[in-house]
């Protein structure tokens, strides 16, 4: 039977690696001093990595869903996109594999445009890993195949290894399942990987995957191969084997002829116990169907209808459609074989209309599934989501430089002369020297302080102020509906406000503070973007060049420092 990967929950021993995005967030808090009460970026980062790293465990799906949802919400509250997504990613995966096909389709898609806008391969890779799964399962394999390539060729050498194992995994999967005959070199490749790894689990579902596929291309001797080392590996790591492994070594055995080797293989499957293991109830079903093949194949045609009935049963208890209608050619091969030539006629007429149904079902099920994938409103409301995240800031969780080029144009279209926008443009004093003296570390934890003090000034502000990054150690406070003095008044207290911050047992003594340049629109005509930043930019230099941590607006002269 096909086995497919399932991304939950792993053993200790999977190697974990770097946070594979590479980012500066990951230094940032290995330095000792994090301001977060909640699990760390570099935490946050190695939780991404092992729940991208998980392997074939049924039983823990839900499990691995929840994971991947917390650690998506704390990657994201500490403003890092990248995390966030690839843990979407895994919920995705395991919404997939809880046959939520649709929804898992449209995160990928959205995650996937994303990381193309943004420029983060890892996160494309992975969304392209999700897509080829969701069109493989679709039953689309030309797209499959395409996601596959590109979720490969994504990859680099940061990759964690059971990451690259699993996307090279998947397009070879997706070769296999074509028919392509050199899916076989695929695997080849992957499996050296494994071997490696000493990754036992995924060695064995590239094994049965590479059997089964090799099996469907009449590639026998390959398909032998891969059986005999799959018994061989479950015999040495004394790991038993799954009912869906069991089921392609008896398939394979079939098709060699081996008969009582398979019969032998399927038997230790058959039992109740064994058959109910499966929750889906396929694998049950399947095992039975192929047991029901090789009793006939060996001529105990008893044995073979009882594995039959017993396989149909399960069909429709579970509503096992696509089971149910192999089952019935193989009733009709059943009765052909017992010389009951006018019910095996009978019967397999019924085979083929309910062959050609089952088709056309399968068709308009993935119709649907597409609709649903690309005009979800999940997937409208994903990207308003998506759409947040790449306006804030990795460091600061602030709006970004793209927020204000949306939203200055819209703002100052809004003002008037009743209902003016102000901005500062907050730059911070000598701020390389707290870089160099004490670390970058501390540099990034100060822009973080300073962005929250800014953040609570604007919440002081009437209604509608916001601060942001421009970059580096350069904010602007926006205030709209604020007059000059106002605003003025706002930018002194933002300047006081940091420079009586406690800063000391940071930075080691060395005092923080900023100067700030004021411009205003109407004043008297209205100003364009690119105006008003730089009317604040030239202000913004006056108060460096007389001294700095002080605040110049648009009168010129510095604006009176309040005392201490
Ligand atoms: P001035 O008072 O003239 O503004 O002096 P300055 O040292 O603040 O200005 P300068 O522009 O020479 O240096 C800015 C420094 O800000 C240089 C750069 O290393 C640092 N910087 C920019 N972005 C970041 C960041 O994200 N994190 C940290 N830690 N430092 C940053
Ligand atoms: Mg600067
Ligand atoms: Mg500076």
């Amino acid at each position: 039977m096909w086995a497919d990967t399932t991304p939950v929950r792993g053993s200790d021993d999977t190697p974990g690696s770097s946070a594979a995005s590479g980012r500066r967030w990951d230094d940032v808090d290995l330095a000792p001093v994090t301001s977060t009460d909640g699990p760390s970026a570099a935490a946050v980062g190695v939780a991404v990595d092992e729940l991208e790293a998980l392997s074939r465990f049924e039983q823990d799906l839900a499990h691995a869903g929840d994971d991947a949802a917390r650690t998506a919400a704390e990657a994201r509250h500490l403003g890092l996109p990248e995390l966030a997504l690839r843990a979407d990613l895994v919920a995705a995966d395991v919404r997939r594999r809880q046959g939520h096909l649709a929804e898992a389709g449209a995160t990928a898609q959205t995650v996937q445009r994303w990381a193309t806008e943004h420029h983060a391969p890892a996160v494309r890779a992975r969304a392209h890993y999700v897509l080829a799964a969701v069109f493989q399962e679709l039953g689309d394999l030309a797209q499959a195949l395409e996601h596959a390539v590109h979720s490969v060729d994504l990859l680099d050498d940061t990759t964690a290894v059971p990451v690259r194992i699993d996307h090279r995994k998947r397009l070879a999967d997706c070769l296999g399942l074509q028919g392509d005959l050199t899916a076989q070199d695929r695997y080849a490749d992957v499996l050296v990987l494994a071997e490696r790894a000493g990754d036992v689990t995924r060695l064995m579902q590239i094994l049965n995957n590479s059997a089964y596929t090799a099996s469907l291309a009449g590639q026998l001797a390959t398909a032998q191969a891969g059986v005999e080392r799959l018994q061989e590996l479950a015999r040495v790591h004394d790991v038993p084997l799954d009912l869906a492994t069991r089921d392609t070594i008896g398939r394979v055995l079939l098709n060699l002829g081996d008969l009582e080797e398979a019969a032998a293989a399927l038997r230790p499957g058959l039992d109740p116990a064994a058959l109910d293991s499966s929750p889906e109830g396929d694998a049950g079903a399947d095992i039975l169907l192929t047991h029901a093949e090789v009793q006939r194949a060996r001529g105990l045609h008893d044995e073979a209808r009882a594995s039959l009935e017993e396989c149909i049963r399960r069909c429709e208890a579970h509503g096992l459609t696509a089971i149910r209608t192999r089952a019935r050619r193989e009733r009709a091969e059943l009765f052909a074989a017992a010389g009951a030539f006018r019910d095996a006629y009978e019967e397999h007429v019924r085979y083929t209309r309910e062959a050609l149904a089952l088709q056309s079902e399968q068709r308009e099920a993935r119709a649907r599934t597409l609709q649903a994938m690309y005009e979800t409103t999940e997937a409208r409301q994903q990207s308003r989501r998506y759409r947040e995240l790449s306006l804030r800031d990795a460091l600061t969780g602030l709006y970004n430089r793209r927020h204000l080029d949306d939203e200055l144009p819209v703002l100052l279209a809004a003002a008037d002369g009743n209902r003016p926008l102000a901005v500062g443009l907050v730059d911070l004093d000598h701020f390389k020297q707290v870089n160099d003296t004490c670390s970058h570390e501390v540099g990034d934890e100060v822009l973080r302080r300073v962005a929250r003090v800014m953040e609570a000034v604007a919440l002081s502000v009437a209604n509608g102020a916001f601060a942001a990054r421009l970059g580096g150690e350069e904010f602007l406070l926006v205030m709209p509906g604020c007059g000059t003095a106002e605003a003025m008044s706002v930018l002194e207290q933002l300047r006081h406000g940091i420079e009586h911050k406690l800063w000391t047992e940071l930075t080691q003594g060395l005092p923080v503070t900023v100067s700030i340049g004021m411009a205003i629109s109407p004043n008297p005509l209205p100003l364009t973007p690119a105006d008003l930043l730089g009317r604040a930019d030239a202000r913004l230099y006056e108060a460096k060049r007389s001294g700095r941590n002080r605040v110049v607006g648009p009168a010129g002269i510095p604006a009176p420092r309040s005392a201490g």
